[in-house]
């Protein structure tokens, strides 16, 4: 685990004024990295995010104002995709991250910030892309709350798996369908059981909703047959994003058993653009929440350091803002509030038992951490479980109701941290809207 250093301490400021405000989601502090470019005519590559503004890495890169690992670090961001750099590894990305907190910091030598000042690019005024090759994506079920919560909603007779307290389960999922925030997708299609005949017929889904969840990156590699131990597992995560892992439940009720589920989750997942890099995290690690009586844990998936600090301290909110909303200017209405140390499982206990087996994981993989569901309900991860199936739809308070999404609704995460005298630190927001369903 990332041990605190002189990029964490909160009373660093950045000559980036937008970069001190207190609600500001990037301050010098933070430092995570995303994909951008400032026109078409422009290749996407790496940056920064400070404040209002992106350090353009190629800008940087070209600067003079890097040397040794930092510099070849910065050459590897270049790249279209993050790849190249996070396989470089925890060092390559300390010296990049420090090396930018150095240069963008206020004591920085006036002639410094002359130069790097050259390399910012306001954020309104990028494109973001994908920032990682995914190779690989996994969706774990990791919440507790939602496990039980939202099975109760698909069966009534449902029962928490007896696994689910035993390990990190998941499922393996599709990457092709990843997309970048801000992007559109219209209403899936899919094969579902019609409430009144009982007999299965293809159409748009009903039911279609959000799941919130966080995205872990994978930075290292392990080889095929030698599994990831508890006590390394985090040297192996690269940073952490925020994810909304779209589903059908209509689909996911009639296809999932005994399986898993299949088109219910394959048509469209999106992720944040910028990605937070564990050592930017370190200030905000917890103790692990164990809420219900259940086994202790087996032995490969412990460790006192886990127990101690394996939770994260990132505080969650989902935003729904519909057609209506966006005509009359309003507001978006926040959905849910909740926190990822909630969760039953960590990101350590996930990719240790991701690799137990041999499998091995790659430089862009990604792991979904799950619908993340708060102990309280009615502030569940979920619109199945806020609508209670549908019983209960939500009072969005300009007389529109929700039970599921709707076509025009968008969807939007967002995710800090704050804690003590640390300064806050954000994952900016994760949007997309649902166009209608294609004619078929
Ligand atoms: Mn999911």
């Amino acid at each position: 685990m990332n041990s605190l250093n002189r990029t964490h301490d909160p009373g660093a400021r950045s000559w980036v004024a937008a970069a001190n405000e207190p609600l500001c989601d990037f301050p010098i502090q933070n430092l995570p990295y995303g994909v951008f470019r400032t026109s078409s005519q422009e290749p996407f590559h790496a940056g920064v995010a400070i404040g209002d503004s992106v350090l353009d890495l190629g800008r940087l890169h070209a600067s003079g104002l890097l040397d040794g690992l930092a510099l070849q670090a910065a050459s590897a961001c270049l790249d279209a995709t993050l790849n190249r750099f996070m396989a470089m590894g925890a060092p390559a990305w300390q010296a990049l991250r420090h090396a930018a907190f150095d240069l963008l910091n206020a004591n920085a030598a006036p002639e410094t910030v002359d130069a790097a000042r050259k390399c910012l690019v306001l954020q309104t005024a990028v494109e973001h892309a994908v920032p990682v090759a995914i190779g690989d994506y996994t969706d774990y079920f990791t919440s507790i709350h939602h496990a039980i919560n939202g099975g109760l909603l698909l069966d009534p007779a449902y029962k928490l798996a007896r696994a689910f307290q035993w390990l990190p389960m998941a499922y393996h999922g599709r990457a092709s369908s990843i997309g970048m925030t801000g992007h559109q997708f219209p209403r899936p299609h899919g094969q579902v059981l019609d409430e009144t005949t009982g007999t299965p017929v293809y159409r748009p889904t009903r039911r279609l909703d959000f799941e919130l969840e966080l995205g872990v990156f994978v930075g290292r590699e392990n080889a095929l047959g030698e599994p990831v131990g508890i006590t390394e597992a985090e040297d192996s995560v690269f940073g952490i994003c925020l994810l909304n892992d779209w589903s059908a439940r209509d689909i996911q009720a009639w296809e999932m058993t005994p399986l898993g589920p299949f088109q219910a989750k394959n048509f469209a997942s999106t992720l944040s653009p910028w990605i937070v890099t564990l050592e930017a995290l370190a200030p905000f690690r917890s103790a692990v929440e164990r809420v219900l009586d259940g086994p202790a844990v087996l032995p490969y998936l412990d460790s006192p350091a886990n127990r101690e600090r394996g939770a994260f301290d990132i505080r969650l909110k989902v935003s729904v803002e519909t057609a209506a909303m966006r005509a009359s200017g309003s507001d978006p209405r926040v959905l849910c509030t909740t926190n990822f140390a909630h969760q039953y499982w960590t990101v350590a206990q996930m990719l240790t038992h991701h690799t137990a087996g041999g499998c091995n994981l790659r430089v862009g993989d990604l792991l979904g951490t799950g619908t993340i569901s708060d102990p309280q309900p009615e502030n569940a991860g979920s619109l199945i479980e806020l609508s209670q199936a549908g019983r209960k739809p939500l009072d969005l308070g300009n007389g529109e109701e929700r039970s599921f999404v709707e076509d025009g609704d968008k969807i939007i995460l967002q995710g800090w941290c704050e804690r003590g005298d640390f300064r806050r630190i954000g994952f900016g927001s994760n949007f997309a809207t649902v166009t209608p369903a294609r004619q078929i």
